[in-house]
């Protein structure tokens, strides 16, 4: 049997404004390309060896050849792809090519995805792929595979990055998964619908044996709730520090402001070559005080020396700022530059705040009918597609042009990308 497994592409936030685009381009890291999500690599790790598995990276411009002859045609995507997923869906059925999608965007509408293959992954693909593949071998594919339970991190094999095409990504920073499943719920998040609301940790030495297997040096690591509070989480970071210390590796951590806050903790993940710490500011209790016109000098504070404490320990804080969200006013951005400024924060990225489908703030906004379309090659977060509640759509979008303009004025390259090791 033969698969191809295909990553759609995706909109950088500033494909759609190439004034600013250009005017930004020596400091825009979220413009860079970088390797795919881990689904599809885990796919391929999972799938018996005689089974032909290729990867078309569609974000990178590798070619599609639509009338391959192949068993079936594996798409994994979240929502700023699922425009092209579709297309490229489409396409492969008029040809009679069987076609399976998976993924966030999937797993919270099934049923829309349907409309365009013939399959669909709601969920861990690892607990139902061995039943996708028997299926395929017996030539009758189920409309629905919906994971049921969890799956056991320790049992996650390494994935399979070899298929991706390497040496043409701009940003050869590779992903890899710690841990699943979050009790949070951010109102914007897809992570505690698609992986459950409790914490699943991988194993450190499987982490380990990941990170050791790659010819790389740059690993990021995407899942932000290994910097949430709680000495659980603390120790699991702490305990793969005290492996990567020893590597000569350099890594990015992500999180929202809702973090450890404890200064030797930053200089243990240092240690742990830790380089950059990207920081959602969005639906997190912490941001949202913080961004508030009624925050108080004690939250303001509290943001600062957090920044702070991350920058002196030696990790360089990459912000993202969100903008648009129900309880923020247009003052926002004013908080947002003066926040900048007073923690001397000098790499940062702006956003528009999106209403993905299956989060509690997209099934909200569906249902007051605010959404404005769903052509979701807009939804990327450099556009706006929903109506916003204290802004109007034209105030949004300037908001979100003067935030990127002014943060950037009087910022040099040698700063922002200080952390980056780009090509
Ligand atoms: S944004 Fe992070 S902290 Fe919030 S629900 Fe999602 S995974 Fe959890």
């Amino acid at each position: 049997m033969q698969l191809r497994l295909i990553y759609p592409k995706f909109k950088k936030f500033l494909e759609d404004h190439p004034v600013l685009r250009e005017s930004l381009k020596e400091h825009v890291v979220g413009d860079y390309t970088m390797p795919p999500s881990l689904a599809l690599p885990i796919i391929a790790a999972l799938t018996p060896d005689d089974i032909d598995v290729n990867l078309t990276d569609d974000n990178i411009g590798q070619p599609i050849d639509f009338d391959e002859k192949v068993d079936l045609v594996v798409i994994s995507c979240f929502t700023p792809q699922a425009q092209r997923a579709y297309e490229i869906a489409d396409e492969f059925r008029k040809r009679g090519t069987l076609t399976i999608m998976g993924g966030i965007h999937p797993t919270a509408i099934p049923e829309e995805c349907l409309e365009h293959c013939d399959s669909v992954c709601v969920g861990e693909v690892e607990l139902v792929w061995e039943r996708i593949l028997g299926d395929l071998a017996k030539g009758k594919l189920e409309k629905l595979y919906k994971a049921e339970g969890v799956y056991s991190l320790g049992d996650l094999p390494v994935p399979k990055r070899e298929i991706f095409p390497a040496d043409n990504y701009k940003w050869n920073a590779h992903l890899v998964l710690t841990m699943r499943g979050c009790p949070v719920r951010c109102a914007g998040c897809p992570i505690p619908h698609k992986e459950d609301v409790g914490f699943r940790f991988r194993p450190v030495e499987n982490i380990v044996e990941d990170i050791r297997s790659m010819p790389y040096r740059q690993f990021y690591f995407t899942d932000d709730t290994v910097m949430l509070p709680g000495k659980k989480n603390m120790r699991f970071l702490l305990e793969i520090m005290k492996h990567t210390e020893q590597l000569d590796v350099s890594i990015f951590l992500a999180s929202t402001m809702m973090m450890v806050s404890d200064p030797e903790f930053y200089r243990k993940l240092r240690k742990g070559n830790v380089e950059s710490m990207y920081t959602i500011f969005g639906f997190d209790q912490v941001s949202k005080n913080l961004l508030s016109k009624d925050c108080s000098t004690r939250d303001w504070n509290y943001g600062i020396d957090l920044v702070r404490m991350i920058e002196d320990s030696g990790i360089h804080f990459f912000a993202s700022f969100g903008i648009g969200f129900d309880d923020q006013d247009e003052g926002v951005v004013d908080r947002i530059l003066k926040f900048s400024d007073d923690a001397r924060i000098d790499l940062a990225e702006f956003y528009i705040v999106t209403p993905y489908p299956g989060t509690p703030f997209g099934i909200q906004a569906a249902n007051e009918g605010r959404i404005l379309h769903r052509n979701y090659n807009f939804w990327n977060h450099g556009n706006v597609v929903f109506k916003p509640k204290n802004f109007t759509e034209k105030s949004l979008m300037d908001s979100f042009y003067r935030l990127w303009e002014e943060f950037y004025r009087n910022k040099t390259a040698e700063s922002t990308l200080r952390s980056f090791d780009v090509v």
